[in-house]
């Protein structure tokens, strides 16, 4: 018995050697990969876009934005930002885009007023249906899966990484559109992972449909590239810093 697991284990070690003196024989170029070459793409510097992100807003001007309503946007602009004025209405994008990466900042007031959905409340709206949630949610209770960071109504953020309020904040968003078939039924859903403040707080969650205040959320068809859209909730909360890449 002692003799035959004697043999048994010469038998594998030899085996063994056999298998690192063929991996040794392979040539190694046989897995290296040369195309496609990647594009080349100059980094900015901090938070600034790359060179291929299209600014959508670099503290000067709204030219890359109108009123949902239509017309001009009503907000404020001063000190390298803009600014929700209470009432004006929600504001987009000018131009439709579809999946993307979208760089924008943003900062609750420095001055607490209310509280809960009542504090610091605006929104990133992709494709103007999806809610990426803007809120004061520094010492503030709310529904969770209503606070920062929240896919609002639908994913609770991983962590709270939440800046004080008057502290600008940055959300880093990774967005894969849905995809409708020809006679309108969904073909495969919306996905988008969330980086708040250099924190993962949405790790390639699935959309359920559209954000929805009442009720369960539910697609409806839409043209592949819609515009994004920032929310007025009757707080002034501030915006800087905005591009976007398309994927
Ligand atoms: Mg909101």
């Amino acid at each position: 018995m002692a003799e035959s697991i004697r043999i048994t284990a010469a038998a594998l070690l030899s085996a063994i050697a056999a298998t690192v003196q063929a991996q040794t024989q392979v040539d190694p170029k046989l897995t290296e990969v040369w195309k496609p070459v990647p594009r080349v793409v100059n980094p900015g510097h901090g938070t600034a876009a790359p060179s291929d992100g299209l600014v959508l807003f670099d503290g000067k001007d709204l030219s890359e934005w109108e009123s949902v309503e239509g017309g001009p946007v009503k907000w404020s602009l001063g000190d390298a930002a803009f600014t929700v004025v209470k009432g004006t209405g929600d504001i987009r994008t000018k131009r439709a885009f579809g999946d993307c990466q979208l760089h924008i900042e943003w900062r609750t007031p420095a001055e607490i007023a209310g509280e809960g959905q009542d504090r610091g409340n605006s929104g990133v709206f992709l494709q103007g249906r999806y809610e990426v949630q803007v809120l004061d949610s520094y010492n503030n209770s709310t529904y969770v899966n209503g606070q920062a960071g929240s896919i609002y109504k639908q994913h609770i953020p991983l962590v709270n990484a939440s800046r004080k309020p008057g502290e600008w904040q940055t959300y880093d968003i990774y967005f894969r559109a849905p995809r409708f078939s020809a006679d309108g039924t969904l073909d495969k859903p919306a996905y988008v992972t969330v980086v708040h403040n250099g924190v993962l707080v949405q790790d390639h969650v699935e959309l359920t449909g559209s954000t929805v205040y009442r009720g369960a959320p539910s697609y409806a068809t839409h043209n592949s590239k819609e515009p994004l859209v920032l929310q007025d909730h009757d707080d002034p909360v501030s915006y800087r810093n905005i591009w976007i890449r398309e994927l």
